[in-house]
C-alpha cells in the first residue's frame, strides 16, 4: 500500500497572515503536479461548528454540499482546488471533545482515565485520517492530506492539535509528514528595518512542543535579502531553500500559487515528502492572471448588507463577483454599503453611480428597511439587482408593499404578527426555537422555469445549489405576484418551495433562495454572477 503524505500548515506571530490562502495554494500546486489531495481545517475553538458564530466576529459561514456550516477557509480550498469538501474537512475542539465524551459515556474507554493525551489527540488523528479518500473497492485515492491548523502557535487552544500533529510524525514516519510554518517579518518603520526576531521566536515556540518546521513561508512586504534568509536559517534550522518569502501580492489572491511555484515551494515540498516531482501544469493559473491584469473596463458594484465592515463576512460573495468580473474582463470596484444608514433622502446620492446592486444573505431585522428601499431603487431605475437568500426575501417584500399595495407585507422573521407574511416559516419549522441546526442546509436539486432569465443563465432545467435558510416564499401570494411582474423562476423538484424569483420587464432582477456564491470558481464563474456582471456592464455603458 502506498504511503499517504501529510502537510501540516501552522501559523506564527499573529493571525490574519493568510494561512488559508497559503494552504489553498499548496493544494493547488500539488494538484497541478497530478497529486490527489484532501484538505482539512482544524479550528481550536469550542463551538462544534461555525453555524452559530456571528459573521461580525468570525466572517462568513461557508456551507458544504452535505450542509456542514464551516470556517470560510473551506471556501478558499474549494475555489483554489478541484475539491468538494464535506463535514469531515472541518474539525473543531468542540467536535473532538463531544465525540470523546460520548464514547466515555458509552463506556468505550473501559474504566480508564480519559485524558488529552492519548484520548483527545487520538480522536484528532482519527478525524484527520478519515479525510483520506478511498474508491468503492477500498483503494486509497488520496496522495497528500493538507491540514491547516487554525490559530497562532503559542495559543493554549491549539496545543492538543499541535501535539496530535507531532504524534503523526511518529505514527506514519518523518518521511511522510512535513510542517509548513507561516510567519511575519515586520518592518519597523522608525528603524526602516525588517525584523526576523518574531519568526525566530515563533519557531522556538513550535520546537518547544517537539515540532521542527521543514518550510517557512515568511510574509514580508518586499523581497527577502540573502542576509536575512541566512540569519533565519541559522536561528531556525530550516534550510535556506525552504525559506520562502511570501511577498504581498499586487493584484489578486489568485497570483499566490504561481508566486509560490516560481519560488520553488512545490519542489521543496515534494522532495521533503520523498515524492516524484512530476511536471507541473499551471497554464490555467497563468492565463487567469493575464486576464486579471488586463481588464477592458471597470464597474461599480454595490453590495448592500449588514456585515459590511468586516472584510470577510461576505467572502464568497466578493469572490464570486470577482470571478464574474474576470470572465467579463472587467475590474470591479465593489462598494460595501451598510443598509442601516440608507434612507429615501440619501439613497440617490449613494447609488446613482452604481452599475449593479447585490443584496447578500443575512439574519435579523437590522438594516432591513434600507435594503427594501434599495430593491425599490433598483427596480424603478432599472439597475441590475441580484438578491441572495435574504436578498430574495427583500425583493419579495418590496414588491408586495409597493406594487401589490400590501403596505404591511413582511417576513415573519422581522414581523411575526404581520397580516401579510409574504415570507414565512415552513409549518414544521415554525416552532423550532433552538439556534443551531434548524435550517435548510446544503445541496438540493431544483428546477428552473423555461422562459425566465434564470433559465437563460443556467441554460438548463435541473440545477443543484447550496442552501442555508429557515424562511420561505409564501405560496399563497404567488398568483398575485405573477399577475403583476414578479415571476417565480425556479422551484424545488416537487414544486412546493420557491427557489427564485425575477422581475419581468426589467433588464436584470434575479433573486434566489440559495447561495450560488459557494459554487463559483475563479476559472468558472457562477452563471448568475456572470450574467449579473454582464447586465451591469450594459447598464454602465448606457449611463
Ligand atoms: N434570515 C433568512 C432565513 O433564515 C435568510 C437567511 C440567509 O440569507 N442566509 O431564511
Amino acid at each position: 500500500m502506498k504511503d499517504i503524505k501529510y502537510i501540516f500548515v501552522t501559523g506564527g506571530v499573529c493571525s490574519s497572515l493568510g494561512k488559508g490562502i497559503a494552504s489553498s495554494s499548496i493544494g493547488a500546486l500539488m494538484e497541478s503536479r497530478g497529486y490527489h489531495i484532501s484538505m482539512v481545517k482544524v479550528d481550536p475553538y469550542i463551538n462544534t461548528d461555525a453555524g452559530t458564530m456571528s459573521p461580525f466576529q468570525h466572517g462568513e459561514v461557508f456551507v458544504t454540499d452535505d450542509g456542514a456550516e464551516t470556517d470560510l477557509d473551506l471556501g478558499n480550498y474549494e475555489r483554489f482546488t478541484s475539491l468538494k469538501l464535506s463535514q469531515k474537512s472541518s474539525i473543531t475542539t468542540g467536535q473532538v471533545y463531544r465525540d470523546v465524551i460520548d464514547r466515555e459515556r458509552r463506556g468505550d474507554y473501559l474504566g480508564k482515565c480519559v485524558q488529552v493525551i492519548p484520548h483527545i489527540t487520538d480522536e484528532i488523528k482519527r478525524k484527520i485520517r478519515i479525510t483520506v479518500e478511498k474508491s468503492e473497492d477500498g483503494e486509497v485515492l488520496t496522495d497528500i492530506v493538507i491540514i491547516e491548523v487554525g490559530g497562532t502557535v503559542g495559543d493554549i487552544e491549539s496545543i492538543p492539535f499541535l501535539e496530535a500533529a507531532r504524534q503523526f510524525m511518529i505514527d506514519v514516519g518523518k518521511e511522510n509528514v512535513i510542517f509548513v510554518h507561516l510567519t511575519l517579518i515586520p518592518r519597523i518603520s522608525s528603524a526602516g528595518e525588517m525584523k526576523t526576531k518574531p519568526t525566530q521566536h515563533s519557531v522556538q515556540k513550535l520546537r518547544e512542543i517537539g515540532i521542527l518546521p521543514d518550510i517557512l513561508l515568511c510574509r514580508i512586504d518586499e523581497k527577502m535579502t540573502n542576509d536575512m534568509r541566512k540569519k533565519i536559517a541559522l536561528f531556525t534550522n530550516v534550510s535556506e531553500k525552504a525559506i520562502i518569502d511570501a511577498v504581498d501580492i499586487k493584484h489578486s489572491i489568485y497570483e499566490v500559487p504561481v508566486d509560490f511555484e516560481e519560488k520553488g515551494l512545490s519542489e521543496v515540498i515534494l522532495k521533503k515528502l520523498c515524492l516524484p516531482l512530476r511536471r507541473s501544469h499551471l497554464k490555467k493559473w497563468y492565463d487567469l492572471i493575464e486576464v486579471i491584469k488586463n481588464p477592458k473596463d471597470q464597474l461599480n458594484i454595490a453590495v448592500v448588507g449588514k456585515y459590511i465592515n468586516l472584510q470577510d463576512a461576505y467572502k464568497s460573495v466578493y469572490e464570486a463577483l470577482n470571478h464574474a468580473g474576470f470572465e467579463n474582463r472587467v475590474t470591479l470596484n465593489i462598494q460595501k454599503i451598510n443598509s442601516e444608514n440608507m434612507t429615501s433622502e440619501n439613497i440617490n446620492e449613494r447609488l446613482n453611480s452604481i452599475h449593479g446592486i447585490l443584496i447578500p444573505g443575512g439574519f435579523g431585522i437590522r438594516g432591513i428597511e434600507g435594503k427594501v428601499l434599495t430593491a425599490k431603487y433598483a427596480r424603478e431605475n432599472k439597475i441590475p439587482y441580484f438578491g441572495i437568500c435574504l436578498g430574495m426575501h427583500i425583493m419579495v417584500i418590496e414588491y408586495a408593499r409597493n406594487i401589490l399595495g400590501l403596505t404591511d407585507a413582511n417576513s415573519r422573521e422581522f414581523d411575526p404578527e404581520t397580516d401579510n407574511p409574504v415570507i414565512t416559516y415552513l409549518e414544521e419549522q415554525e416552532y423550532i426555537e433552538a439556534m443551531g441546526g434548524t435550517m435548510r442546509l446544503g445541496l438540493y436539486e431544483s428546477k428552473t422555469i423555461s422562459d425566465t432569465k434564470l433559465y437563460k443563465a443556467y441554460k438548463q432545467e435541473k440545477i443543484r445549489e447550496r442552501h442555508r435558510h429557515r424562511l420561505e416564499f409564501n405560496n399563497n401570494y404567488k398568483e398575485a405576484f405573477e399577475k403583476n411582474d414578479l415571476m417565480v423562476s425556479c422551484t424545488t423538484m416537487d414544486e412546493k418551495l420557491v427557489e427564485a424569483v425575477e422581475w419581468k420587464g426589467h433588464p436584470f432582477g434575479i433573486a434566489v433562495q440559495f447561495h450560488p456564491e459557494f459554487l463559483s470558481k475563479p476559472f468558472n464563474a457562477h452563471p448568475i454572477f456572470r450574467e449579473f456582471i454582464k447586465a451591469s456592464l450594459i447598464h454602465g455603458k448606457k449611463n
